[in-house]
């Protein structure tokens, strides 16, 4: 496949040191991709920054109209996206097609009806002789950049609400995923004018870096580690630019005793090990109650072990691979490190799965307390931890001791006691009796160390506008 960054209308090859992009499934080479000098990521910036003085006067109506473009194009050629996804991410292509794809194409609709309203106060006269207005105005040019978890799927939450907005893009894929983002680059080649969305590949500490630090960037959207969003912070700190930081999560899930059991491990099998638990949000933390607890951990080891991964039929296949070597011998060390510790006990997996590819053993992880590592630390991998609490306020406050804040769950018959624990808990999302769910009209995104930014719903394109008052004396 062609391997070209778009600058501007055109598409040339990269000239600097090309990364391997693996195959997780085999771990054998699908392709090289050079990553971008700094030359082009300059000519990139500039060609977004020369698009923006026309494309951030488009009318809402016209931008709708290229974002469902961009949609039906995705659509049309959905089986295509989510063979590469799935060969670049090691993901089942069942779930590839028939979850990601359409969420994708979905969020680019839902931004092209929600440029056409977005809210604000109403004009008025707030001082006697004078009228004022709200404009929201698009910010310049954002430099996204986007983890390898879901690389089209961030892609599609970074370009909607950006280019809905009215500003111009330079857009970075992982180093690691890079291959729908230039399938996807050839397509909005074709639909959008000159410079609206230019992709540059490279790795974070070159191409990255240079975009963060970039002069004529106005804004940086980032989804990846607490670590990079603070290197990213720093470089945004000397020239005051705009940030949107969506970093790391560890989600605590609490389980009362009077919880349906039943669903919560039916539950917890899909949502804790989906994408292999690599996802921000994975119900990985489970504070379940004294009278649940051995019910809970037997009955999840018993499904969990059910999971299927590295079957040759990948119609077959739960779960996939992790990204790289590198990523499963992280989340072997975390496990490897539990299991030292003679309190928890690894129920089922707790190995590299002995086949090819970067696998790793669907985990849990039971009677882990509040202080341990793998209670704390996000593993990003197919590794649930199960915790006993028997006072409900403990639950609540265990689940909200952590840096991260992402997204949360409460398990309960109790609507009083749900709707009680949803208010008291720190995290951007609290789902009541399910976990993981995400629609394009609601908000996704953290905080404390997991960041501010907004994807999906009105409060993203909130995000890549900038609130301006106009006065007019009579
Ligand atoms: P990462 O931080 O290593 O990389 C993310 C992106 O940042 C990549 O494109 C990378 O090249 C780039 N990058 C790395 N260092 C950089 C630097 N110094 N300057 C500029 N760019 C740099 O993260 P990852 O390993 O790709 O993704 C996993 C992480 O992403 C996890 O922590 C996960 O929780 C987080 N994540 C968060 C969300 C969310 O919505 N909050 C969604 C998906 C993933």
């Amino acid at each position: 496949m062609d391997t070209s960054l778009l600058i501007g209308s055109g598409f040339e090859d990269g000239t600097e040191t090309p990364e391997q992009v693996l195959n997780p499934r085999t771990g054998e080479t699908i392709l090289e991709v050079p990553e971008a000098s700094s030359g082009q990521i300059d000519r990139a910036v500039q060609a977004a920054s020369n698009a923006f003085r026309t494309w951030s006067r488009t009318t809402p109506a016209e931008r709708s109209e290229y974002l469902l473009k961009i949609a039906d194009r995705i659509e049309k050629e959905a089986d295509g996206f989510a063979a590469l996804e799935a060969l670049n991410c090691g993901k089942p292509i069942n779930a590839a097609r028939d979850d990601e794809i359409p969420a994708i194409v979905d969020c680019y609709r839902f931004f092209a009806g929600a440029v056409r309203c977005t809210p604000a106060s109403a004009a008025g006269e707030y001082m006697e002789g004078f009228t004022s207005m709200i404009r929201r105005d698009p910010i310049g040019v954002v430099a996204s950049i986007a983890p390898w978890n879901y690389p089209l799927m961030m892609m599609a939450w970074k370009l909607a609400p950006a280019i809905g907005g009215g500003n111009t893009v330079v857009f970075k894929p992982s180093e690691q995923t890079p291959l729908t983002a230039l399938k996807l680059a050839t397509i909005l080649a074709d639909i959008l004018p000159e410079g609206v969305v230019n992709v540059v590949t490279g790795r974070g500490q070159t191409v990255g870096n240079a975009l963060i630090n970039h002069p004529k960037v106005d804004m940086v959207s980032i989804t990846g580690d607490v670590a990079t969003g603070k290197k990213v912070l720093e470089a945004a700190a000397r020239s005051v630019k705009r940030t949107h930081l969506e970093l790391g999560g560890k989600a605590p899930v609490i389980v009362y005793d009077d919880a349906d059991i039943s669903a919560v491990v039916e539950g917890l099998r899909a949502f804790g090990y989906y994408n292999a638990g690599q996802d921000c949000t994975a119900a990985c933390r489970i504070y379940a109650g004294d009278k649940v607890y051995d019910n809970l951990v037997a009955d999840l080891t018993s499904e969990v072990s059910k999971i299927t991964y590295a079957q040759d039929d990948d119609a077959q296949n739960e779960i996939g691979p992790l990204i790289s070597q590198r990523q499963r011998d992280r989340v072997a060390s975390f496990v490897q490190r539990a299991s030292e510790q003679k309190h928890m006990e690894i129920t089922t997996g707790g190995a590299v799965h002995s086949g090819n590819g970067f696998y790793y053993q669907p985990t849990v992880v039971a009677g882990a307390l509040q202080e341990d590592e793998i209670v704390r630390r996000e593993v990003f991998g197919p590794v649930v931890s199960v915790t006993r609490f028997s006072d409900v306020e403990q639950a609540v406050t265990w689940a909200n001791d952590s840096d991260y804040g992402l997204a949360s769950s409460v398990w309960t018959k109790d609507i009083s006691r749900a709707m009680k624990t949803a208010a008291a808990l720190r995290y951007g999302c609290t789902w009541i009796n399910t976990h993981f769910m995400l629609v394009n009209e609601m908000p996704h995104g953290g905080l404390k160390q997991s960041g501010y930014g907004k994807d999906m719903s009105l409060y993203a394109l909130e995000d890549y506008t900038a609130v301006r008052h106009v006065m007019i004396a009579h």
